[in-house]
């Protein structure tokens, strides 16, 4: 299938959007996902556009307000393969109550974030991931708050799958989106999304180390790597405490490293623990069978939901 639209693409040359929307096409194709049965829903910002420029049902939500749309339509709809994207300022700023809530419940989809540091499309003031001190040129001053750790903050959530992609690696980054949907329960991807229009000092050259030349080599010391060269294991293999604490602290360790050396791919993955629909599916037997979305709700152009069992408990 094309998971392309037609629809003009006004996002800057250069921009590291391009490689993530590549980036999901090329996984939505390589899982063979049917059109009909994916739905992105992205948030407002430069990369609110992205659910413009693929060919699967997608709504364009509200700022901040992702999460709850993205995890509606999954509820109402187990079978669809849900993607929500949005940008930092989008998803942990304004819409970081929701980012809390989300990784608690667990509902079996997946949430990309397109990390810049700024608000692109509101001329690159400063988002909730720009380090403290970090002048862009776009600033008057240098930030004066601290940053947030998103992949810290996903761990602390809850989320059971997190990662790291960078938008300029299409191929690792395609890689991971293929396993953060085909994970069971809710997965995140903190992708690095160099803004070449308003972020000048995390550009695609910094993260590659052509600003940090070693002198005895002459070669650039890049600051991305990749977790699984390193032996890394992010995966909780048994239903233990132990086991669980143990992978839950050595990815927030490797949350922590910045600057000079910058960690991609999978720094945690539970799949044993149980997902909000599974937990539903426990409590309303035939749910996964008749979700919210095949049920009729009216005929005639009349409601047919029955309410009366509520408006029973409200009787006073
Ligand atoms: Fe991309 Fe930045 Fe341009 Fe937005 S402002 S489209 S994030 S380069």
């Amino acid at each position: 299938a094309d998971y392309k639209t037609e629809v003009h693409n006004d996002w800057c040359p250069g921009c590291g959007d391009f490689g993530i929307v590549s980036a999901i096409q090329m996984a939505l194709a390589e899982m063979e996902v049917p059109r009909h049965k994916a739905a992105v829903f992205s948030g407002v910002g430069c990369s609110g556009k992205t659910s413009h420029y693929l060919n699967v049902y997608g709504v364009h939500t509200l700022h901040g307000r992702v999460l709850p749309f993205a995890q509606g339509a999954k509820l109402a709809n187990p079978e669809m393969t849900i993607v929500a994207v949005g940008g930092d300022g989008d998803g942990l700023g304004i819409g970081a109550g929701h980012f809390v809530a989300a990784g608690r419940r667990n509902v079996d989809m997946t949430y990309l974030i397109f990390n810049n540091g700024v608000y692109g499309l509101t001329k690159g003031q400063a988002s909730p991931t720009l380090k403290l001190g970090l002048k862009t040129k776009s600033l008057p001053e240098p930030n004066v708050n601290q940053s947030v750790n998103p992949i810290a903050l996903a761990i602390a959530s809850g989320f059971t799958f997190v990662a790291r992609g960078y938008a300029y690696d299409v191929r690792q980054l395609k890689d991971l989106i293929i396993a953060a949907v085909k994970h069971r329960g809710l997965s995140f991807l903190d992708v690095l999304q160099p803004c070449p229009t308003y972020n000048d000092i995390n550009t695609r050259d910094w993260f590659s180390g052509m600003d940090n030349i070693d002198e005895m080599t002459n070669k650039p010391r890049p600051r991305i790597y990749k977790l699984e060269d390193t032996g890394y294991d992010p995966v909780v293999h048994i239903d233990s405490p132990a086991e669980e604490n143990e992978k839950l602290t050595q990815a927030l360790i490797k949350s922590n490293e910045w600057d000079a050396k910058i960690p991609t791919g999978i720094f945690y993955k539970n799949d044993i623990a149980a997902s909000y629909d599974e937990r539903m599916a426990e409590r309303i037997p035939n749910y996964l069978e008749n979700p919210p979305a095949y049920q009729e709700i009216s005929s005639g152009g009349r409601s047919i939901t029955d309410i009366s069992k509520m408006l029973d408990v409200l009787e006073v």
